[in-house]
């Protein structure tokens, strides 16, 4: 077992000598994160038993309170750069370690390469080596700053390659590229999802993304800081309508022959974003302006035809709704006692 690795909670019944033969073995790896919590919690509904791999860089362990005590579940710290520890079996895979926001991405930008390369390459070699489904939360990043609006899956992309967000946009293209050389060469079964931006509960205060920051600076009374003009557009998907999503894509019979896009087609420019949450939360926040970071996209839009047609899926929570849910879970966890209860 590398040095990295720690096992937090380990009982018989998790053990690959103990592991439940009849049922089906999920990893997720990122499991502590925004999304793989929720992720994690699905599959555990679903039936599976569950092992979240993470180095906690940007998870949270409060993020599985709940699931650690489901006897199913268990939590394996491990940072997937580094060999992953020997002996796991599973029959499906599913990779979503890495820092996803642009503040925590660019902090050890040599690092978050490396996840998406070399951790990517550890997950498919596993993958490889159970004869195991894998899945991989690839990114609308991938299409840059794009000259194609909406996004097709078909549309190659406009990426910096040298620019601060190039580790995580051009990790994430290079990541792709792999799972398509490993299904190739391999007859892995693979399937890629990328992903527009999507928010929701078990987002950090200071994730540092767009619908936390508004809403966390809202809630506190804080000016909400726009960056740019704020008519840059983002279109925002529920985690909940997401991870519906991420199932159906696993669980479809056939694996498509490309990444899938799975986000909300709704398009809100970010003043629009900024407006809203001020409204929501009945804050007398100010809206600001501060500078437009470097190669930010000026807009983003999914192209969700292939999903609709092909897995029968397409998002249900509207902005509106969803943002209801969010400042609810925000102002439960600055201000009430959720977070303690395992939110
Ligand atoms: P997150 O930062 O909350 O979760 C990422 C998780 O991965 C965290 O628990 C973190 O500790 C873990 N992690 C990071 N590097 C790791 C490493 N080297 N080894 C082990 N664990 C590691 O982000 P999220 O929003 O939940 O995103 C999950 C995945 O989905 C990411 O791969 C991200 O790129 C992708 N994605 C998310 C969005 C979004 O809007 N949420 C959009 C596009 C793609
Ligand atoms: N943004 C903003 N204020 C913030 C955080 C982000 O105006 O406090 C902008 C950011 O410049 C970008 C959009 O909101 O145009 C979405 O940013 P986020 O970091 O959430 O995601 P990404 O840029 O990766 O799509």
């Amino acid at each position: 077992m590398g040095k990295l690795t720690k096992i937090l909670k380990l009982e018989p019944g998790h053990s690959q000598r103990g592991a439940n033969q009849n049922r089906s073995r999920a990893l997720v790896a990122g499991g502590a994160g925004f999304l793989g919590s929720h992720l994690c919690e699905r599959l555990l509904r679903d039936g599976y038993d569950v092992v979240a791999l993470d180095n906690f860089h940007t998870g949270k362990r409060y993020n599985l309170n709940a699931l650690l005590r489901n006897p199913r579940f268990t939590c394996i710290e491990h940072d997937i750069v580094n060999a992953l520890p020997l002996g796991l079996q599973f029959d499906e895979i599913y990779n979503l370690a890495c820092p996803a926001s642009p503040p925590h991405y660019q902090e050890d930008p040599i690092h978050t390469f490396k996840t998406n390369v070399l951790g990517s390459l550890n997950l498919l070699e596993l993958a490889r080596q159970n004869n195991a489904k894998i899945f991989q939360a690839s990114t609308s990043e991938v299409y840059g700053d794009p000259f194609v609006h909406p996004q097709p899956e078909s549309y190659f992309g406009n990426v910096n390659t040298h620019g601060p967000r190039s580790c995580y946009d051009e990790g994430k293209r290079s990541a792709e590229t792999l799972f398509f050389d490993y299904s190739r060469t391999y007859g892995l079964d693979i399937r890629v999802a990328r992903i527009f931006n999507t928010y929701g509960r078990r987002m950090q205060p200071d994730d540092g993304r767009v619908v936390s920051n508004f809403i966390v600076q809202a809630l506190r009374g804080q000016d909400l800081t726009v960056y740019g003009s704020g008519l840059q557009t983002r279109s925002f998907c529920y985690a909940d309508d997401l991870i519906e999503g991420f199932v159906r894509l696993m669980n479809a019979p056939d694996a498509p022959a490309h990444p899938v896009n799975l986000g909300n087609p709704g398009e809100f420019t970010i003043m629009e974003l900024a407006t809203l949450v001020v409204n929501y939360t009945n804050s007398r926040s100010k809206i600001v302006h501060r500078p437009l970071p470097v190669d930010d996209p000026r807009q983003r839009k999914p192209d969700i035809s292939f999903a609709r047609n092909n897995l029968g899926w397409e998002p249900k929570i509207s902005l509106s709704q969803g943002l209801a849910h969010t400042v609810d879970y925000f102002d439960t966890l600055l201000y009430g006692s959720k977070l303690v209860k395992g939110a």
